[in-house]
């Protein structure tokens, strides 16, 4: 396969053709992922684009295929879960997968600057933030020093659940996974842009802790999320 990142140059500026057919199109981006993460929860995978040739390789320029928005969890570390290496994942994580203008900006250098054509939410099952905000609402007791603003962007998501009856907290995980992509379309005019404009989609995907699965439960424009990795892709060849 065509690496990612393979090629120098300036950010955005270079992207060979063997690029462009395999990675600059959102779906083939994501089923790029999810055929890592099949490789990873099968127990066989590759470590691609980890040593030291492709350290030299990327080293004058980067073409990351995704962007992941994930939760700080120590137990979803981007590179290990997608089994990808260097310069394939530009990689955004706070608890909870909150958002804020960093993060916003962040994702938008990935996706103008860099030509990331997808942007994914990675949420997961038990997630500690979520559980978090629903022991300040049940309680009515706010946490310590900067802690309250991670509560605060989780919040949102608690009374969306609540409105739809939704009261497990793996269920109120996906609603905040599905509100996570929401609010990153319509706090950046940027990224919903290149989402109009068909140069990058936003996938959300909850991950499980002990199976190791993602599975989607969000998606813009919803057909992108396909778990079905074609024959011969780019993905199954990696
Ligand atoms: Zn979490």
């Amino acid at each position: 396969m065509s690496l990612p990142g393979a090629s120098g140059g300036q950010p955005g500026s270079q992207r060979g053709a063997d690029e462009s057919s395999t990675h600059t199109e959102p779906a083939r981006a994501y089923a790029e992922l999810v055929a890592g993460n099949r490789r990873f929860v099968s127990g066989s995978p590759r470590h691609p684009n980890q040593d030291a040739g492709h350290r030299a390789a990327v080293a004058d320029g980067q073409h990351p295929f995704a962007v992941i928005v994930g939760c700080s969890d120590s137990r979803l570390a981007a590179e290990i879960i997608f089994d990808r290496g260097l310069g394939d994942l530009f990689v955004v994580r706070t608890a909870g997968h909150t958002t804020g203008p960093e993060v916003l900006g962040s994702v938008e250098y990935a996706v103008t600057v860099l030509g990331t054509p997808l942007v994914v939410v990675l949420g997961h099952d038990s997630c500690g933030a979520v559980q978090a905000a629903r022991e300040v609402t049940a309680t009515g007791v706010a946490p310590a020093g900067h802690l309250g603003a991670v509560v605060d962007a989780v919040l949102p998501s608690l009374r969306r659940a609540a409105a739809e009856g939704v009261d497990d907290i793996d269920g109120i995980v996906d609603i905040h996974i599905a509100q996570t992509v929401e609010t990153l379309l319509g706090q950046s005019s940027v990224l919903a842009d290149e989402v109009a404009r068909g140069r990058c989609a936003v996938v959300g995907v909850s991950y499980r802790l002990a199976a190791g699965v993602v599975r989607p439960v969000a998606a813009v424009p919803a057909g992108v999320a396909t778990l079905d990795v074609p024959d011969g892709s780019a993905a199954a060849a990696a």
